[in-house]
């Protein structure tokens, strides 16, 4: 396993809620973080079915423009009720034609719950892949997962995504009701973010 030597990182992403959470996951270790966006990298198309294939893609994109080492995550929700759905999708079940609406993706996530009757609780994991890519090809994989079930109406103000429909294991709140740091320690990217962390030198 690789050790990362470097202070300073760009994360291969235009998501500034990742980033917020990135950025303070690597505060302690006296890592400067800067994104994609931040750098005015065009964002590449995700085409890949899997996790592990859309971080890939986002990291050699961003590498291939900069020649600096890369982090990135590729994330998502998945829902048993659903058959998994909408996992790779997750982002895209929020696109409209005036950018992305989080407020539709959630209503689409519950009313198909509804329409299948599933069953309470209905359980569902967050999921996150990290990637660490070097200029010379070598790369590093973490994955973490948050199990938990989606509730209905959406609940708190806090984070992003889909955050106010889900509720944690162990945990009567949802994501968007915890603080950052509350979420940040528990969350499906700070689980793979703690696997990452054994690479720091
Ligand atoms: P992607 O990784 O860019 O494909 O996008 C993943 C999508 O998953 C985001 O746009 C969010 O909708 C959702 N997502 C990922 N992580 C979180 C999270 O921590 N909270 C809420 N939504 C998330």
């Amino acid at each position: 396993m690789r050790k990362l030597t470097e202070k300073k990182l760009l994360v291969a992403t235009h998501n500034k809620g990742k980033l917020d959470e990135i950025r303070a996951m690597m505060a302690p270790h006296g890592i400067e973080v800067t994104s994609a966006g931040e750098m005015g990298l065009p964002e590449p198309a995700e085409t890949e079915d899997s996790f592990i294939g859309n971080a890939r893609i986002k990291a050699r994109a961003a590498m291939q423009a900069t020649g600096l080492p890369v982090l990135a995550d590729d994330s998502g929700i998945t829902v048993d009720g659903l058959d998994g759905a909408p996992g790779v999708y997750t982002a895209d079940w929020a696109e409209t034609p005036q950018g992305r609406d989080f407020m539709q993706a959630m209503t689409r996530t519950w009313t198909e719950l509804e329409a299948r009757g599933v069953a309470e609780p209905r359980t569902a994991q967050f999921r996150a892949t990290l990637i660490l890519l070097w200029p010379d090809g070598h790369e590093e994989i973490f994955e973490g997962v948050a199990p938990g079930r989606l509730v209905w109406p959406p609940r708190g103000v806090q984070g992003h995504g889909y955050d106010p429909i889900f509720v944690p294991d162990g945990h009567d709140v949802t994501y968007a009701e915890m603080l950052p740091e509350q979420k940040n320690a528990i969350s499906h990217r700070a689980r793979a973010f703690r696997k990452l962390e054994t690479l720091f030198a």
